[in-house]
């Protein structure tokens, strides 16, 4: 049995901000990821300013779009979100994964893709084809399903159900959200523009609302909104919130495995990048003060407020959607919002 420092599940944007991290501090680490091509997932792609923090090095012609204006949609009004300088962007997640996988320090990881961790058993790992590998530490960045949450036997009850499609066009699109509590819930639609293809999808939390019911009043919404999707690809899957914890014992979670998500935006990536950097951190010096996990937390909690008042609002629900969008209308309340961005 091969032996590792650090074993990744998992090579999404947490799994391979982690084993940068780890990698640049000379740790031997294994990153174990079940797809054949790094990087490709179901995911809109959508991101702020935030991301540059994390990459200020990021490539512009890595970008899809980026855009100075955000439309809002509520029953009753739209308002259109705008700053100086572009604040929200789409990336394709292929062209992510692969520019993630460029700046790990090749002589310190392994990568074994097409292969999935099946079991986990203390200090070692097992995947399907039979191989074992042993770690002093094991990281599960291994996304909404999680292998390695189930082994820590953590509840996984929030979730948002998506659906979603993508339209090929080259066409000058807007990247607009539309909220409507009678087609959508406490959640949302959305039409994120790319370079090759607009990304329209919903996406509501299963507690609330069932999926059947999210996709018939999607494709009506669809219908209603003349969206040909003659030559669209529809893809579906769930999005995890539900934060339990991260570290237990030589176990930690990072990205959506951890539930860092988003439950009112679904926004992952970036919780995503922070909690896989933050992991690292914490292996290499356990003394290290995770500041930017408990900054992730704070905000989430603040987001998970306002989603429990959504959920009591019930019926109400679009009156607040309405003065939400009404009140962007004033410049320090739309500054506020777009200060989120940053
Ligand atoms: C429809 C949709 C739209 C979204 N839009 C946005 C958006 O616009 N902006 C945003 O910020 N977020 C968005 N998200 C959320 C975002 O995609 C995720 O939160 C983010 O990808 C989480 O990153 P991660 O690294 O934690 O996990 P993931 O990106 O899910 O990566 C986990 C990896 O683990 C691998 N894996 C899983 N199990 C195993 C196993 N047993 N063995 C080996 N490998 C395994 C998977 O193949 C995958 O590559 C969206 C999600 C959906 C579903």
């Amino acid at each position: 049995m091969e032996n590792f420092e650090v074993i990744i599940v998992g090579a999404g944007p947490a799994g391979l901000k982690c084993a940068e991290v780890l990698s640049k501090a000379n740790i031997k680490t294994l990153i174990i990821e079940k797809k054949e091509t790094i990087g490709p997932k179901i995911c809109a792609g959508g991101i702020t300013r935030k991301f540059f923090r994390i990459f200020p090095d990021f490539p512009n012609n890595l970008l899809d779009f980026s855009t100075s204006e955000a439309f809002l949609h509520s029953p009753k009004h739209t308002h259109a979100i705008q700053t100086e300088t572009p604040f929200v962007f789409t990336i394709n997640r292929e062209k992510l994964g692969q520019w993630q996988l460029e700046r790990l320090k090749k002589e310190m990881v392994t990568i074994k893709t097409n292969i999935k961790v099946l079991k986990i058993e203390p200090n070692k790992v097992i995947t399907n084809d039979n191989q074992q590998f042993g770690f002093k530490y094991l990281v599960g960045a291994d996304g909404a399903t999680s292998i390695v949450r189930r082994h820590l036997k953590l509840k996984s009850e929030k979730k948002i159900i998506t659906l979603h499609y993508k339209t090929p066009s080259t066409a000058k699109n807007k990247l607009e959200v539309f909220m409507d509590n009678r087609l959508f819930n406490i959640g949302y639609a959305w039409k994120f523009p790319h370079k090759n293809y607009i990304s329209t999808g919903c996406g509501a939390d299963t507690r609330n609302f069932s999926s059947a019911k999210l996709k018939s009043n999607f494709h009506k919404w669809l219908t209603n909104k003349s969206i040909d999707l003659s030559n669209a690809t529809y893809e579906s899957a769930p999005i995890l919130f539900d934060y339990r914890g991260y570290k237990f014992e030589n176990i930690f979670l990072a990205g959506e495995a951890a539930g860092f998500t988003s439950g009112l935006t679904g926004e992952g990536i970036y919780p995503a990048l922070v909690s896989g950097e933050e992991v690292a951190k914490l292996i290499i010096n356990p003394g290290y003060i995770p500041n930017e996990i408990k900054n992730l937390l704070h905000y989430k909690k603040i987001q998970e407020r306002f989603l429990t008042l959504l959920i009591i609002a019930g019926p109400f629900r679009n009156n607040i959607f309405n003065f939400i969008v009404n009140k962007l209308k004033k410049p320090k309340f739309a500054e506020k919002v777009a200060s989120g961005f940053s």
